[in-house]
This record gives structure tokens, sequence and C-alpha cells, in this order.
């Protein structure tokens, strides 16, 4: 299961719940082994053919997934040294991920230390980033993402475990980031287009507070998601906003918003221009509720 107090293994979930967990992956950071540990857990969800939550633990697939012996779970892992990721590697993946999978409704490739792609590997597997087979997914381990051509960052999705994982969320205080976040939140569950542009004006000059809040903003609408499908209480740190959020929102919209922070985190690791950035948190939060 995932630890959803973890803010990147509770958006990987929220992504899975939504059927539309991205074809391309990258988790950057952290130690190996956690890369590791969450992409197989990962894999494990995709593979499992519980309808409920993923993964569910008691399936055939998630039994095979989690002793390392699922077929359509296929791990590659190379030393972290430049261009020890060959192309042959990359060929032999690709030839592979035609082959629809045995056992599953999906094929799970992992890549340990991808990054060590040269060039001529790495544009040999954006060929199939960029028209995947429907069953197939990507999950690319790095110790950072920088090695890689904007051409391959531009089809994945990148979840950072580095930030999350480490509990110093630099020096900001926790209720300063929960107030920014709580007070988008509410402007949101207010249907208010200007109360939303208020709440965004904290972030104005203040990039690390958004960058810290957006995690917030997101487990607040997975709280508000988790009460509509009456699997939790709400979540004190959150007071009343997690229910009366999923009182006056659908589950559609939910989902929407867990997505659309989602994939602001991901510009957010991408555009310096943060202006523009907060411009954008507003445009998509008062985009969804329609
Ligand atoms: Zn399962």
């Amino acid at each position: 299961m995932f630890d959803i107090n973890n803010p990147v293994e509770k958006s990987i979930s929220a992504a899975l719940h939504t059927k539309r967990f991205p074809h391309a992956v990258i988790f950057e950071g952290s130690g190996v082994e956690e890369r590791m540990a969450l992409a197989k857990k990962t894999a494990c969800a995709l593979v499992c053919s519980s309808g409920g939550i993923v993964p569910c633990g008691v399936c055939q697939n998630c039994k095979k997934a989690m002793a390392d012996s699922h077929a359509d779970i296929l791990i590659y892992s190379v030393e972290d040294k430049p261009k020890a990721f060959k192309v042959d590697i990359v060929r032999e993946i690709r030839s592979k991920a035609y082959i629809v999978p045995n056992e599953a409704d999906r094929k799970v490739f992992i890549l340990e230390n991808s990054h060590t792609m040269g060039v001529e590997g790495q544009n040999a597997i954006l060929k199939i980033l960029e028209e995947p087979p429907t069953y197939v997914n990507f999950i690319l381990l790095c110790s950072s993402k920088s090695g890689f051509l904007p051409t391959v960052l531009s089809r994945s999705a990148v979840y950072n475990l580095g930030e999350a994982y480490s509990s110093g969320n630099d020096d900001l205080p926790r209720e300063k980031v929960l107030a920014a976040a709580s007070g988008i939140a509410k402007a949101v569950t207010a249907m208010s287009d200007i109360e939303i542009v208020k709440a965004a004006s904290v972030f104005e000059k203040d990039q690390k507070l958004l960058r810290a809040a957006l995690p917030v903003i997101q487990e607040i609408f997975a709280a508000a998601l988790r009460i509509k499908y009456s699997a939790a209480d709400g979540d004190e740190e959150f007071g009343e906003i997690p229910s009366e959020l999923s009182s006056k929102l659908t589950r559609r919209s939910l989902l929407e918003l867990i997505e659309a922070s989602d994939s602001l985190m991901n510009s957010l690791k991408l555009n310096a221009n943060h202006n523009l950035m907060v411009t954008a948190v507003c445009t998509k939060l008062r985009s969804i509720r329609r």
C-alpha cells in the first residue's frame, strides 16, 4: 500500500486511481534502494487486478509482483556510470515492449540508473515514449533527471523523491505553508474566482512557499476525495476544509484538482518563471470546478 503521509506516494496513488497514471514516469533523487522500492510498489499497483484501491496485496498479480516474479514487470539495472545503460539494452526493451503482457493488463519496465543512457540510447527510448503501446508503463529511475534530453523529459512525468523523502522542509514554518494551502482550498470551496486570485497572491513573491504549499494543497484535495469514498473522517490538520470540499465538489472535480496539482508541481520543476506559475495555479483551479 502507498504511504499517504508521503506526498510523492500520495500523488502516485491518486494518479493511479484516476486510471491516468502516465505511460512514462521518472523517479529522481533519494537513494537507489528507496527509488527501486517505490518503483516496485508502483509496478505492483499497475498490474494489480483489484478494482478498488491498488495495490491490493492479495490478488495473484500482487503476490507475484511482491515476490519479484511477475512476468510483466521487467527490471533493468545498470551501474551508475556514464553510458552504462547501453543502446543495445534499450533496443531489447523496445522490442519487448511491443509484445503484449502475459498475465496482467499492463506491462511495466523499471529502468534503474536510466540517466546513464547516452544520447543514442535516449533517442532510442524516445521512439517508444512518443508512441507507447497502450499497455506499457516505463518507470525510469535516476539520481537526477538532469542527465536526460529535454525531449525525453517532455514525455515523462517527474517525481522527485529527494524533496519529498527529506523531511526538513527548508526553513518554512509548517503553519505558514498550511495557511497558504488552506487559503487556496477554501477559495476553491467558495467557488469564487476572486477569492482564488486573492489566496494565490501570497505566492507572488514567494517561490519557496508555492513549492512547499502545492503538495499540501494536493493533500487537502486528496483528503476530500477520501471522505467522498468514505474511507476516512478527514484530516485533523486541515480542519473542516476537506469535508467542505467533499460536500461541494464532485468526485470527478476532486480527481481533476489532484491531477492539476500534480501537473502544477511538475511545471514548477521545469518552469523557472515564477509569475507565470502563479497565474497557472489560478487558471488551473478556476477551470476545473465548472
Ligand atoms: Zn492486487
